[in-house]
């Protein structure tokens, strides 16, 4: 070896262990400053247990490093005090729904270049753990999710805890996702999505038959859950997609797709609500998304007006307010679809309580209007008014996704041993379902965020928007 190269080695060598000796020192650092116990005093916890849903009253819950360490119980003296008084203690919120933003590339790819536009990660989380979503469900999953999955655990960003579904199409390769189109395809598709970490596979409308049926088999033999939307092709034959292990349907509106006739019926919601009783299919009604669509197909006002629209990236701005596809189709027939659809998922909601089907609170965050984070509250809302109690709304986006996404033992309810991921409320959700809403602060994997904090976190972020506005054009998105 040359001496130029073995010196070369030693200064990469050193420089290497400079970057990892400066990121512990960080993390000591935040050790150090940041109390890692507290005890909330004096609060109401709605422990969200199927066995226990009664409010535990001045409690005092002590959270020790990421979990809950105490309910009414033993108190480290070195726990720093966080007064409960006339405030509600809830698990993190679990949003079942959501497209979130991610590196990406708008122009092509080039053997050296994988993302061309970039996203900072913390900006993206934000809003969710700003709303007190610490769980989030995404479905539309790839590659750079995983990375912003990496950065939440190294604790470089603060963000919720993140499940991730792949998508398998049929059809053309432009549908987006793994595009298959016979069985054997399918099933190779699902074996590939396994090796590259998903645990999670979102079917999607376009499959045929046989491939979605495939899909669903196969995913079953290899362990993965099945979420997704109803392929076109059971038009007619619904029940052909009901499957065992087709286990969580992504919109009410999947359903509606699925009749022929223009009007849909209490009768309707009742055969569909039985299929999925019967084939033990969960459903995400979504019900916030097509709200939205129909207020953006009436008018853009109802983007421009947003008070959460600040908190999206300037890009996204552009093209919701801009270059807005549903506002484009805008017409009578379109809103009267929407319209129907409305009332027709409401019944939905009501049939699926009726027949006991397990209901999970998802936004489709993402979508023009819909906003991560906020748009969970809205959902809440919608959820209640349609026929769910308060407590089942919560339940909704709390102990059932947990439940379904297989993490129980972790979160969605307040127990000792469970990471902590809880709410501070100012008032109770059980008496307004809007008093979610009300956030006193969040613990986000027992680390504690109160009002100021989470305000200062919105406020950089809706500032660093707000001065880029004119340098994200979405006409200009090829150009990044
Ligand atoms: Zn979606």
């Amino acid at each position: 070896m040359n001496y130029i190269l073995k010196n070369l080695l030693i200064v990469i060598a050193i420089s290497l262990w400079g970057c990892a000796n400066q990121t512990s020192n960080n993390v000591l650092k935040e050790n150090k400053h940041e109390p890692n116990t507290y005890v909330v005093k004096n609060v109401n916890v709605i422990p969200m247990t199927e066995s226990n849903f009664e409010v535990i009253k001045n409690a005092s819950v002590v959270i020790k490093g990421q979990k809950i360490f105490s309910i009414n119980g033993q108190t480290p003296s070195n726990s720093k005090v966080i007064d409960g008084t006339g405030k509600w203690l809830i698990p993190g919120l679990i949003d079942m729904h959501v497209h979130t933003n991610a590196d990406l590339n708008f122009k092509g790819n080039s053997p050296t270049q994988g993302a061309t536009f970039f996203m900072d990660t913390q900006d993206v989380m934000t809003t969710y753990i700003a709303n007190g979503v610490t769980t989030i469900f995404e479905l539309g999953g790839r590659v750079e999710h995983f990375g912003q999955r990496n950065e939440v655990a190294k604790g470089k960003v603060i963000g919720p805890r993140m499940a991730i579904a792949a998508m398998i199409n049929g059809g053309d390769t432009n549908n987006g996702g793994r595009t298959v189109n016979n069985s054997s395809d399918a099933k190779q598709a699902v074996r590939s999505l396994k090796a590259e970490g998903y645990n999670f596979i979102k079917a999607y409308s376009d499959l045929n038959i046989e491939a979605f049926q495939a899909v669903v088999e196969e995913a079953q033999k290899q362990g993965l859950k099945v979420v997704g939307h109803i392929p076109d092709a059971f038009k007619g034959k619904t029940e052909e997609a009901f499957v065992p292990n087709f286990g969580l349907v992504a919109h009410a509106e999947e359903f509606s797709k699925q009749i022929r006739k223009q009007e849909k019926t209490k009768e309707d919601a009742e055969r569909f609500a039985q299929l999925s009783k019967n084939n033990n299919t969960w459903l995400i009604p979504n019900l916030i998304a097509i709200v939205k669509i129909k207020e953006q197909v009436q008018s853009l006002d109802s983007i421009s007006s947003m008070e959460a629209l600040k908190y999206v990236h300037p890009l996204l701005q552009d093209k919701w307010l801009n270059s807005n596809n549903y506002h484009k189709h805008s017409s009578s027939e379109f809103l009267k679809y929407l319209n129907d659809l409305i009332v027709f998922h409401k019944e939905m909601v009501v049939a699926f309580k009726d027949a006991g089907v397990p209901m999970l609170a998802g936004s489709d965050a993402g979508v023009s209007g819909v906003v991560t984070g906020f748009a969970l509250h809205d959902e809440l809302e919608l959820l209640v008014d349609a026929g769910l109690t308060t407590g089942e709304a919560l339940t909704s986006a709390t102990r059932l996704p947990a439940k379904w996404l297989e993490i129980s033992e972790k979160v969605g309810t307040v127990e000792v041993g469970k990471y902590a991921d809880l709410l501070l409320l100012d008032a109770n959700p059980l008496s307004n379902i809007k008093n979610t809403r009300k956030i006193n602060g969040v613990f986000v994997n027992g680390r504690w965020l109160n009002r100021d904090a989470i305000n200062k976190m919105l406020s950089e972020l809706a500032d660093w928007n707000t001065l880029n506005k004119e340098v994200y054009k979405w006409k200009n998105r090829r150009k990044y």
